[in-house]
């Protein structure tokens, strides 16, 4: 397997609009949602909002089906699907919900793909609600990340699941995202690892502001076609870092130039477990 870690933001970054926001302004509640906004955090407004679409006669199926009309890339979809082949370990780090994105992933056939879904939990209730909660308790207290909103911070989950990885050896970490939150996470990458920020979203106006922030490489990407081409690459260097690593490590004879990822000879000829990268 290969020793990279690529965590995804879903919103906005695996689909290409806010799961929230679509199902929000697909079930007709636009208008309330707007008005609630200034008085209510996100995480809590959506449960809010869930209460008022169960009230309206709708049902989880409703919901379900307006999700499966939400728009994927082709690209992202076998961007994940390769980088998932080649023995990447997949997470996601959302706060969204995991029937928002598990209904998303399954509709696309990329449930599989991923290894955790870390999100706001949420359970459908005895009436047929579906309830949205906080990922993290901050009526009790604050987790006291001022990147990130009260019912989250993804840089602490970053390092949870790093520390949850550490005992499979060394592991290289690729963060995809668009967000604010998203900074935190992307703080918590070290020097030889990949951030890589969705072009004119916030995440990429901060890093912009300040990029000496930021101890890992940062690749920015603006559509389907940019976010396959780049991850596949980065994933492919690693790879063959490795393998050059191994080869260096062991008895034999070093039988491979590993200057040679920079040479004509394409990496996939050299290396046949590396992806092929479009172009
Ligand atoms: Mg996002
Ligand atoms: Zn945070």
């Amino acid at each position: 397997m290969a020793g990279v870690v690529v965590v995804f933001d879903f919103d906005k970054t695996i689909i290409d609009c806010d799961s929230d926001n679509w199902v929000v302004d697909e079930l007709g509640v636009t208008d309330m949602f707007t008005r609630l906004l200034p008085t209510l955090p996100w995480n809590s407004l959506m449960d809010r909002m869930m209460m008022e679409i169960h009230s309206q006669g709708k049902t989880i199926e409703d919901i379900a089906q307006c999700l499966k009309q939400v728009p994927v890339h082709p690209k992202i979809i076998s961007a994940i699907k390769s980088a998932h082949a080649s023995g990447c370990d997949l997470r996601i780090l959302s706060d969204a919900n995991p029937l928002f994105i598990e209904t998303i992933l399954k509709h696309h056939g990329l449930m599989e793909c991923f290894s955790e879904i870390n999100t706001n939990p949420s359970f459908v209730d005895g009436e047929g609600r579906l309830r949205i909660l906080p990922f993290y308790d901050f009526h009790s207290s604050s987790h006291g990340c001022n990147i990130c909103p009260p019912n989250m911070c993804k840089g602490l989950i970053m390092e949870r699941i790093r520390a949850s990885v550490s005992a499979e050896g060394k592991k290289r970490f690729i963060y995809v995202g668009d967000g604010q939150p998203d900074l935190c996470a992307g703080l918590k990458l070290r020097e030889g690892e990949g951030l890589m920020p969705r072009k004119n979203f916030p995440l990429w106006d901060l890093i912009c502001t300040n990029p000496m922030r930021i101890k890992a490489q940062i690749h920015e990407w603006s559509n389907g076609e940019e976010l396959e081409r780049i991850l596949l690459h980065q994933i492919n260097t690693i790879v063959i870092e490795e393998q050059c690593g191994t080869l260096r490590s062991s008895d034999r004879l070093v039988a491979v130039d590993c200057k040679l990822q920079t040479s004509s000879v394409s990496a996939h000829e050299a290396f046949p477990n590396a992806l092929p990268v479009p172009h």
